[in-house]
């Protein structure tokens, strides 16, 4: 059996371009000559559309990679001796080659296990209490950072956020949220941007946009700006400063203007809704939990993972760590995720089961 060229791909959300709306503003910001490093008008436009959106004043830096934002929120919010308490399968741990760690000049990331791709308080107590505040023999806890939408594609509620960002908070640590799916979670908890970070206690988000809609925008969003005041220095060493910064300020107006970004999020989870569904009706598929935004994760047959491939259905084979109890990856099954985007079609879906 051979793998077809790819005709549907659900391997991510990042494998589809921009949305028209974006490129459109990319060319439109093209024309004329703007200061540059920042100073444009696009860029001092986005901060005004995120201040609006987060109902607050808060300090931005956009960047063109989420990897950098996660990087750069975390070095700012974190010395060098600090440990930042993360999920153990969380994206700043497993899948951004150290930039936490070579950002902040060697704070240590610290995996907390947890189903479904969430941390619990009790894990947080465990991990917190093997740490020793004031003592010079273990790095000091300082910054607790959730995903959300989480690597698992679940979600926090708000009151799981808020219980785990208190929790943090009354051992002083500082608290960090990786939005790389900001508005998928944000759409599908039918919250406001504020409910969900500063109001939920966070003292900064990376606040994604490439995944739902953008080219390459993503912005570090502070609400203690006191507290990262070295962003503008740390992004410029890091060679994150854009001299053509309209290039970013004018993806994150588009991005914002006129519900783009909300109603990109609503369409994907909407599919992701209709997938699931789909997959949940086919004999020996098992969903290990609940698609709540974008992302699904099937346990499947090998025969049906052998139809997509020769159907030219692209997903992502995934590891099996933090399934439920009870819940395994057995012989002739593959354990797969499935990744819907604003791109996606519902004749795509409606096909992805048809093939199966
Ligand atoms: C995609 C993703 C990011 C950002 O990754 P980049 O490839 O560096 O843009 C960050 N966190 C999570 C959970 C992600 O899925």
């Amino acid at each position: 059996m051979s793998a077809a060229p790819t005709r549907i791909n659900l391997a991510s959300d990042n494998v589809v371009g921009a949305s028209a709306a974006v490129l459109d503003a990319i060319v439109r910001a093209n024309a004329d000559a703007e200061p540059s490093y920042g100073a444009d008008r696009y860029c001092a436009q986005a901060e005004a559309a995120l201040a609006q959106v987060f109902e607050r004043e808060l300090q931005v830096c956009l960047t063109a990679t989420g990897t950098a934002a996660n990087a750069l929120a975390l070095a700012a919010l974190c010395t060098p001796w600090g440990a930042v308490l993360c999920h153990a399968e969380s994206h700043i741990l497993e899948d951004e080659c150290g930039a936490p760690e070579f950002y902040s000049g060697g704070a240590k990331l610290i995996g907390i296990a947890g189903v479904a791709g969430k941390i619990t308080p009790d894990g947080l107590s465990d991990a917190l209490a093997r740490l020793s505040p004031g003592v010079a023999r273990t790095v000091q806890p300082a910054v607790l950072s959730l995903s959300q939408v989480t690597e698992a594609g679940t979600l926090y509620s708000l009151e799981e956020l808020r219980a785990l960002t208190a929790l943090a908070r009354r051992h002083g640590l500082r608290c960090h949220l990786d939005g790389s799916r900001y508005a998928n979670a944000m759409v599908a908890l039918d919250c406001s941007a504020a409910a969900m970070s500063w109001q939920a206690g966070f003292d900064a988000v990376t606040f994604g946009a490439t995944k739902n809609g953008a080219l390459a925008c993503e912005a570090v969003l502070s609400f203690e700006p006191a507290l990262t005041a070295s962003l503008p220095f740390q992004r410029k060493r890091a060679g994150h400063t854009l001299s053509k910064s309209r290039l970013l300020g004018a993806q994150m107006v588009a991005y914002l203007h006129d519900g783009h970004w909300r109603d990109n999020a609503r369409h994907a989870n909407a599919m992701a809704t209709r997938l699931a569904a789909g997959l949940a009706a086919l004999p020996g598929v098992r969903l290990p939990w609940p698609t709540q935004a974008n992302e699904v994760f099937a346990l499947v047959p090998e025969a049906v993972a052998a139809r997509w491939r020769e159907a030219g259905i692209a997903c992502a084979p995934w590891l099996s760590r933090g399934l439920p109890e009870g819940c395994s990856v057995g012989d002739g099954q593959r354990f797969l995720r499935m990744v819907t985007s604003y791109a996606t079609t519902p004749e795509q879906i409606d096909a992805v089961i048809a093939a199966a």
